[in-house]
């Protein structure tokens, strides 16, 4: 066992009066003193004579410390026990051997355990007084109870409750507690077996300096330490000091060691009148001790006290396969959580509703009060967590102050001002960056520690004494521990930060299959789009090539009918003229849908000359030009509004008015045809409406024709869709539409149309303000 390489006793202090400022220097092992419930001799190692005496012997055997002094054993036992006794002598050591004697020599022939060991050169013989009426206390079977039930426990908490429940049954102490030690040596309730009449402590937590340091020493060396009755004289060592060493012999692994008037002092304030302690030590460290409290005098045997080390010592060796279980049960309750929620991450469409539309959510994963999910400027709260303001400024804080990808803090009121607000919900922060330079952060939350402790006193006032010392009592020591663990969570585990960089990785790379799914999305769809050009110049080419190629026998065709007509109509009857003059007519129609198809055509071959357009000029002169017709047909028409000047190509610009202002003067039975032409409101959006409305002029014609059919509205722009005979409404070759949506295309834009059969038609194209 590891022996402490520094001393905190001061030696000077043997017999000084102890106070506050002196206890934690206290020679706590060599008192020079005894609890009077017992009597002590010392033997010396080789002789095996009395060196010291306790001096209340007379009280148990009727003899004075002087008449035992250089005397043996024989003095108060009869031979067979002293032959007994002496044998064991050779094998003590400092753990102690019992045997059950009777004083033969005085009066009355008491009976008493001698509790016998070694330690600092002489031979320890220890007389506890046995009660008449005390039974055998090897309780096989409820031993075996006792163990079942420890060694059943899946938790350390439920671990502690079962230990000091059996303790309790043991020794039938009013209070029986855990209290565990942190790393910061400070000391918490986490167990407790009562009377139900007393205040609990279950809770409740200890400063460090509650038990010096010396005191935490000694405990690790003896294993059990036990008061019957705090309001016990002292009784003096006769002598007090060693002859040999000229200190008091040390009293280490004495039963009977008088403890530090401090400690008896602390002791009475809690209204505690007899106690034992057993001390849990794990790898060398006094990992916590149970307290067992009466509030009368309690005389416990001391085979009673072995019974209850040894449940000591079983649960110290099994304290640390409870902490694994209760680690891996975590452990994987953290990676099952994780798990789950992660494949909610990778199949959600949204990834990041993942992390919070079904549980568990991303404050399950991990043992704490709240979560926030900062993602796309968004901030998604889970439980107990700091306002969306606070949490919105700490993750600006961390975006100035960390540079790592995952962060933890038990104390963020430590490290910002910004913590002192938020340290109700979350004096411990656990942050992980999905990306720092947006903002994006996953954050947990753990609220101040002392928000958790709950004990009804922790708001009392501190009570001094009339001195002006500090009253030594829980409640003064749960007030001097708040003001350590001040602004203070309940610190992150190692499983936990890691759990925090698992799912961290995991969502960037969902963003990465994500990004990389776009990019092949966007790879692809321009792959289409080039092949797609590429087919469309070669369609282009073949159309222009084709009716560049049909016009030249065409032209032949026509002109030969014409000199058949002129030259030899006399020659033919009325019929044959007749046919001739429809060969005409079907040539010259035929040349108008060639020219209608070199015109398309030419639209996909030929770059645009974009320039500067005052729409209203263009408009206008469109209008002049077709003056002619449009009184002939009996058409007004009204330019609504200003008229921008854009970039655009004017010659192209210009077809299209022209083709749709023909139209909205065709296509009518009414009499008064009416046009209206204009720029429309702001917002007006495509049919395609993937762009932004505002990075678009949209201009219209509306006419109040004949309208089209619903069904129509798309197959108008198909080259050579007509809906009505070339007779009706002067219809030309079906191309007009669609070669005015290839110009609007051809510039970034659309064209479409909106319209009531029988009402008529407003024509819409759009052309982008940045060309
Ligand atoms: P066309 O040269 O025959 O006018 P277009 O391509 O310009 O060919 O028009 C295609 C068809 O769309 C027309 O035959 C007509 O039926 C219909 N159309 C076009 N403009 C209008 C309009 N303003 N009102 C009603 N129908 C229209």
């Amino acid at each position: 066992m590891a022996q402490p390489a520094v001393s905190f006793t001061d030696e000077r202090l043997v017999g000084a009066t102890i106070t506050l400022t002196n206890c934690d220097r206290e020679p706590i092992h060599i008192p020079g003193l005894v609890q009077p419930y017992g009597f002590l001799l010392c033997l010396s190692e080789d002789t095996h004579r009395v060196v010291h005496a306790s001096a209340n012997t007379r009280q148990f055997t009727g003899l004075e410390p002087a008449d035992l002094l250089g005397q043996g054993l024989e003095t108060l036992l009869g031979p067979a026990r002293l032959a007994e006794v002496v044998a064991l002598y050779p094998t003590l050591t400092e753990a102690p051997q019992l045997l059950g004697v009777r004083l033969e020599h005085a009066a009355d022939r008491p009976f008493f355990k001698l509790i016998l060991h070694r330690h600092d050169g002489l031979l320890w013989a220890e007389f506890e007084p046995v009660e008449e009426d005390e039974v055998s206390v090897l309780n096989l079977p409820a031993l075996n109870a006792t163990l079942t039930q420890m060694l059943g426990a899946t938790t350390v908490l439920d671990f502690c409750q079962a230990a000091v429940a059996q303790v309790r049954d043991i020794t039938g102490f009013a209070r029986v507690a855990m209290y565990r030690f942190a790393a910061d040596e400070s000391g918490e309730v986490i167990a407790e077996a009562k009377r139900d009449d007393l205040d609990p402590l279950l809770g409740l937590h200890y400063p460090a300096t509650d038990i010096p340091q010396q005191a935490r020493a000694m405990y690790l060396k003896n294993w059990l330490r036990f008061i019957p009755d705090i309001d016990y004289v002292p009784t003096p060592l006769v002598p007090v000091r060693n002859p040999a060493s000229s200190r008091p012999p040390d009293m280490t692994y004495a039963v009977l060691r008088s403890v530090s008037p401090i400690h008896i002092e602390y002791l009475r304030n809690m209204g505690v009148a007899a106690t034992m302690t057993i001390s849990v030590i794990q790898d060398g460290r006094l990992w916590g001790m149970i307290m067992c409290h009466h509030d009368s005098p309690r005389l416990v045997s001391f085979e009673l006290r072995e019974l209850c080390l040894f449940i000591g010592k079983t649960f110290s060796a099994l304290l640390h396969t409870k902490e694994k279980l209760e680690q891996s049960a975590y452990q994987l309750r953290v990676q099952q959580t994780q798990a789950h929620l992660l494949e909610r991450v990778s199949t959600e469409d949204n990834f990041i509703e993942g992390l919070y539309r079904h549980t568990p959510t991303l404050r399950d994963v991990i043992d704490c009060g709240g979560a926030a999910i900062c993602f796309d400027k968004e901030v998604i709260v889970l439980g107990d967590t700091p306002s969306e303001m606070q949490i919105r400024e700490l993750v600006q804080w961390l975006q100035q102050h960390v540079p790592d990808d995952v962060f933890h803090t038990d104390s963020f009121a430590s490290l910002s001002p910004l913590g002192l607000a938020m340290r109700a919900s979350a004096s411990g922060v656990l942050a992980s960056a999905l990306a720092r330079d947006t903002g994006d952060y996953l954050l947990w939350f753990r609220p101040e520690l002392l928000q958790t402790v709950t004990w009804a006193g922790k708001h009392a006032k501190v009570q001094k004494m009339e001195d002006g010392q500090l009253f030594l009592s829980p409640r003064q020591s749960f007030a001097a521990w708040a003001q350590t663990v001040d602004n203070t969570a309940a610190p992150w585990q190692p499983l936990e930060i890691e759990a925090a960089q698992k799912i961290r990785l995991h969502i960037a790379d969902v963003r990465l299959k994500i990004f990389n799914e776009l990019q092949a999305r966007a790879a692809s769809l321009s792959r289409l789009n080039s092949e797609l050009t590429r087919s469309n110049d070669e369609l282009d080419s073949f159309a222009y090539v084709a009716s560049h190629d049909l016009k030249e026998p065409l032209r032949g065709i026509h002109n030969y009918s014409i000199f058949l007509l002129e030259d030899y109509a006399e020659l033919l009857d009325e019929e044959g003229v007749s046919k001739l003059k429809t060969l005409v007519r079907l040539s010259q129609r035929m040349e108008a849908l060639i020219d209608s198809l070199l015109q398309m055509s030419r639209i996909g071959r030929l770059d645009l000359e974009i320039q500067a357009t005052d729409m209203k000029e263009l408009v206008a002169g469109v209008l002049d030009l077709l003056h002619p017709r449009l009184e002939q047909t009996g058409t007004t028409v009204e330019v609504r509004g200003p008229l921008p000047t854009i970039q655009a190509d004017p010659v192209r610009l210009r077809e299209v008015f022209n083709n749709l202002f023909t139209n909205a003067s065709k296509y009518s039975d009414k009499p008064t045809k009416h046009i209206v032409v204009g720029q429309a409101p702001a917002g007006k959006a495509g049919v395609r409406g993937a762009t932004h409305p505002d990075d678009f002029y949209v201009f219209y014609v509306q006419d109040n024709g004949i309208g089209i059919d619903p069904k129509h509205q798309e197959s108008i722009f198909r080259i050579f869709r007509r809906l009505h005979s070339q007779e009706k409404y002067g219809g030309g070759t079906g191309a007009g539409l669609a070669i005015a949506k290839k110009m609007v295309e051809k510039h970034g834009g659309e064209l479409w149309v909106e319209s009531v059969l029988g009402q008529g038609s407003t024509f819409y194209f759009s052309i982008p303000k940045n060309i």
